[in-house]
């Protein structure tokens, strides 16, 4: 019995684990998928949201959805803190309002090297889950209203890029899948064995 107790309190005290998740990159299909909301907030999840966190500071980012590293959980984490110590995990977050206009320029862990400015709301009142599986409602603005807006388009399988025209999405495009062609060839042979 003692032992298990023991066993139990080394793994919850294994500060050490770290995982990197892999990103997709536009324009995988998969980032199109939409999230399916979290039934319960158990270790699974919890675990989870470390491996994003992990993740999305390890990139450097500051905003990571789940859909991004091809799992179909209503799950995001965000931190937009300067000294990255204050993480944000939502669970099934819920846009209650609204308000205002604000133009940013955006950026995207999967649009890597692309910055384009984007026209969104500017205060964002939301009801999420935190890590706890506790109801929570945030009110934010600036950054973190655009990144909150940003990150549950990825959940419903919405890009940034879709704001923009047409003809710059395609640039975008072409020039990704070029990047990726030279960085990884077995992405090219992939892509190929899709359209067979
Ligand atoms: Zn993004």
């Amino acid at each position: 019995m003692w032992y298990s107790i023991l066993d139990t309190l080394i793994l919850i005290r294994d500060d050490n684990h770290m995982a990197l998740l892999e990103i997709l990159y536009f324009p995988d299909p998969r980032l199109r998928n939409i999230a399916k909301p979290v039934q319960t907030v158990d270790a699974g999840i919890r675990q989870l949201l470390d491996d994003m966190l992990d993740t999305m500071y390890a990139a450097p980012g500051i905003g990571l959805a789940a859909t991004q590293i091809n799992s179909d959980k209503r799950v995001v984490v965000i931190d937009v803190s300067e000294e990255k110590d204050q993480p944000l995990c939502l669970i099934n977050p819920e846009i209650l309002e609204l308000e205002g206009v604000e133009e940013m320029e955006e950026g995207c862990l999967s649009v890597p090297g692309v910055f384009e400015t984007v026209q969104r709301a500017d205060q964002v009142r939301l009801r999420a889950l935190d890590r706890d599986g506790k109801s929570v409602e945030i009110q934010a603005g600036g950054l973190l209203a655009v990144c909150i807006q940003h990150e549950i388009d990825h959940l419903d399988g919405k890009l940034f890029v879709d704001y923009l025209s047409q003809l710059k999405r395609t640039r975008i495009r072409k020039k990704l899948e070029k990047e990726q062609r030279q960085t990884n060839p077995e992405v090219d042979a992939k892509s190929s064995q899709r359209v067979i």
